[in-house]
């Protein structure tokens, strides 16, 4: 069975690393659609210190899932009124747990998601991906060191600056973070693969990142505007 086309509410997943932010990023900006991102969410309110925030502040830091019952209040909160538009789920649902509370605000909210999209990627390119990011930590330039290595070595090009790892790329949190999705999010991933494959899309996300998003575009029947004009 095919999608609707374009399809009008999306959930994208991808284990950390998978790049799927950034192509979520990217359909956000070309394509109207607006960002539903449960970390997103999660790291302001750690920002603003209300009381969810400082409740899941630790759990933010080592790289494990806050509760359901947090996310479940996080959306409520910030899902107002009935699903009209085109919402793209990004970070949720990540549990099992999670796909009862999305099946519950799809029924209370009035909305269906018609695409589970899958950025695949390896466990271990995933792990190089993360590994290899460095940022400025005077300017925020980014850097890879497979992929956009600075001209001298661990230096930015910018200001000269020594260029650090996130805080979220340390070694044991990247650890951490791919320990969870295998745990929590596969199997969340093969429910929908077995439940609802009419609406489930798999990506290539080991392909460069224009690659990825020619082939989401495909997918998703989307225009992918790098075309025009060439
Ligand atoms: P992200 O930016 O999506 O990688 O999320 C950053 C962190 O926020 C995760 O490592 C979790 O600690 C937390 N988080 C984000 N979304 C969820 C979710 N749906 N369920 C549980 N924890 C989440």
């Amino acid at each position: 069975m095919s999608l609707p086309i374009p399809p009008s509410h999306i959930v994208i997943f991808g284990r950390p690393g998978s790049g799927k932010s950034s192509l979520a990023e990217r359909l956000s900006l070309d394509h109207g659609y607006t960002l539903m991102r449960t970390g997103e969410l999660l790291r302001e309110a750690v920002l603003r210190r209300d009381p969810l925030g400082v409740q899941v502040e630790s759990l933010l830091k080592s790289g494990n899932l806050v509760p359901d019952p947090v996310i479940a209040a996080l959306l409520e909160r910030t899902l107002t009124g009935p699903g009209t538009g085109r919402i793209l789920f990004d970070g949720f649902p990540r549990t099992m747990g999670q796909v009862r509370i999305l099946e519950q605000l799809e029924q209370t909210r009035g909305f269906r998601v018609d695409c589970f999209l899958e950025v695949a990627i390896s466990r271990e390119a995933a792990i190089l991906r993360m590994t290899g990011r460095r940022v400025c930590p005077e300017c925020g330039a980014t850097y890879h060191m497979a992929n956009k290595p600075p001209q001298a070595e661990e230096t930015c090009d910018l200001d000269g600056a020594r260029l650090e790892r996130r805080k979220d790329d340390a070694l044991e949190v990247i650890e951490a973070r791919q320990r969870v999705f295998d745990e929590s999010t596969l199997p969340v991933l093969d429910y929908f693969r077995t439940h609802a494959p009419e609406r489930y899309r798999r990506v290539d996300g080991e392909q460069a990142s224009e690659a990825v998003y020619a082939e989401t575009c495909r997918v998703l029947g989307l225009e992918d505007y790098t075309l025009r004009g060439q």
